[in-house]
């Protein structure tokens, strides 16, 4: 009997437990969260690498760095810049990549930013900042990636400090799925590519897109 009074009390704990998880998240879900679904986003964001490489040409990174203590070198002349939470947007832990972009990168973030947190507020929904899951790149962080990623591209465009990554997964307060955030970050990011401002590939299997801002 005392067993089963301890079983039910843990089981409200635990209910209540994701119930308030849930309700923070900016709703209540019942459940577990479900997957999300990317529309038509292998179609709509398709740009290959070789596009992307031609849209680095412009950067004021002209040459990647061998490794992580030439970024110096470069914050000192003002080519790279620290990318920081923004309107709209937070930076997760990069383990193979560096928190740092040219200006006119963090420029078009910014812009992103600001069109999705208008976007959340138009439609009256809590906006949760989108998630930038990789920057700059050396070449010791490439050569590391494609060690646990053979797939990992070596003529990588993160190399440049114009590319960077958002996961279309997940979202901050939370960093879980959300179907609402996803669809009001799609049209943000094909305006973008519309006004000719970035090149985008859907990635599938990294669970992000690849942006690469014009410069
Ligand atoms: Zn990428």
């Amino acid at each position: 009997m005392r067993k089963v009074f301890i079983l039910s009390i843990l089981s409200v704990v635990i209910v209540f437990g994701f119930a308030k998880r849930n309700y923070l998240n900016g709703r209540v879900k019942s459940g577990l969260t479900k997957p999300v679904n990317c529309k038509n986003c292998d179609i709509e964001f398709n740009e290959k690498n070789s596009i992307h490489i031609l849209a680095t040409k412009n950067s004021s990174l002209h040459s990647p760095i061998k490794k992580e203590i030439g970024i110096r070198k470069y914050l000192k002349n003002k080519s790279l810049v620290p990318l920081k939470d923004g309107e709209g947007y937070t930076i997760d832990k990069m383990p193979y990549s560096y928190p740092f972009l040219t200006a006119k990168t963090i420029s078009f973030i910014e812009a992103l930013g600001m069109e999705f947190k208008t976007a959340c507020e138009l439609s009256h929904l809590r906006c949760r900042p989108f998630i930038i899951t990789s920057a700059l790149r050396t070449k010791e962080t490439v050569n590391k990636l494609q060690k646990i990623n053979p797939n990992a591209i070596k003529e990588s465009t993160h190399l440049y400090g114009c590319t960077f990554d958002i996961a279309w997964s997940r979202f901050g307060y939370g960093n879980d799925p959300d179907q609402e955030m996803l669809d009001l970050l799609i049209p943000c990011l094909k305006n973008m590519q519309k006004k000719r401002k970035c090149r985008i590939k859907f990635e599938m299997n990294q669970s992000c897109f690849h942006i690469t801002a014009l410069q």
